[in-house]
């Protein structure tokens, strides 16, 4: 028996496979590297480069490897490409995403987890949202994703097949172990652009307006560290092993910290100073987005390790330094 983990060659799917192997897992990557590396992905898994919309090549993993899960990250994740490129953004997301269950389906797998989003929620009206709060993606990338949440629950009342889409919030830091860490180029999220400029790979970074109705006028957001994240999903195959059903939950932690608090922490962590430019506000950022996360917690039993903004930007800094020392071999 063993897991398929689309996109395990990516920053989010590698940390899945190394948790995975840690508890003891069988693991199959399916990746077409297109974002991820080869070397991202833990020697115990099997990487098989290819597609999740190829249904022969799925198929035949999924017989050959005797999949009883599939975790499913396999996706494009930038909010305002997706708003450049709304229908590339519906292919990779939500058209390929609807071949792959549809090939859960045809072998029988009856358990599937899927990377959603906060981003689902658009700019809410309060900013803590639970799984209940009303879904108003503001960006083609948050409705590519709520249109594949709801195909799975279609599915999952319509088949013998159940799933768990964890929304998250801001994913950053890297494993504590340094095995794999934020490796993607042309990296556009806030902690690992700070951690780039920290380390000396850009000369300056910008702050997307400052003049937003929040305590310092830039945005807040909910950072959770990506191992505490990938736990929760390994909770979750658990939980759907058992016989759980399906469920959406929340995952960060509940706590909000502005773009400038989180320079400051990587200016402090790191103890070195750069170029922070204030610009205009970029399209499809929500002001306010936090996490209320309970379900996550009760459902899942989920307990994080690494709820603190210094720790996460700690592990992102060391891994940015030896991503540095990789990339000059
Ligand atoms: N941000 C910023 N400068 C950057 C990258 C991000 O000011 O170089 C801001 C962005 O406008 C947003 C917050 O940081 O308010 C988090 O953005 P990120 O892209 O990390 O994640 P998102 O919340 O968009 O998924």
């Amino acid at each position: 028996m063993s897991v398929l983990v689309t996109g395990g060659a990516g920053y989010i799917g590698s940390h899945m496979v190394w948790e995975l192997l840690d508890q003891g897992e069988e693991v199959v990557v399916l990746d077409r590297l297109s974002t991820g590396f080869d070397w991202a992905v833990a020697g115990g898994a099997q990487l098989v480069v290819g597609d999740i919309a190829d249904q022969e090549l799925v198929e035949d993993l999924i017989r050959t490897h005797d999949v009883d899960a599939i975790i499913h990250f396999a996706g494009s994740i930038i909010v305002p490409e997706s708003v450049a490129d709304p229908l590339g953004y519906y292919l990779n997301n939500t058209v390929k995403s609807r071949s792959l269950i549809e090939s859960a389906i045809r072998c029988g797998v009856k358990h599937f987890i899927f990377s959603s989003t906060a981003a689902v929620y658009g700019s809410p009206e309060q900013f803590l949202v639970n799984e209940d709060t009303s879904l108003q993606p503001e960006s083609p990338y948050g409705t590519s994703k709520l249109m594949t949440e709801l195909m799975l629950r279609d599915c999952a009342a319509a088949h013998d097949f159940e799933f768990t889409a964890l929304r998250y919030f801001n994913v950053s830091g890297a494993d504590p172990d340094q095995r794999t860490g934020q490796s993607t180029k042309g990296a556009t999220h806030l902690i690992k652009v700070a951690c780039e400029a920290a380390t000396g790979k850009r000369d300056h970074m910008d702050v997307f307006g400052t003049d937003y109705d929040t305590p310092d006028g830039t945005c807040i957001r909910d950072y959770v560290h990506v191992s505490d994240l990938v736990n929760a999903h390994y909770l979750a195959l658990r939980r759907l092993r058992a016989g759980g059903g399906s469920l959406v939950a929340n995952c960060g932690y509940g706590r909000g910290y502005s773009v400038l608090e989180v320079i400051d922490a990587v200016k402090a962590v790191s103890q070195t100073e750069f170029e922070v430019r204030v610009v205009d506000r970029r399209p499809g950022d929500a002001v306010a987005i936090v996490a209320q996360a309970e379900r996550c917690r009760s459902e899942l039993g989920w307990q994080p390790r690494y709820d603190d903004l210094r720790t996460i930007v700690s592990h992102a800094l060391q891994w940015e330094a030896k991503l540095s020392r990789r990339n000059r071999q």
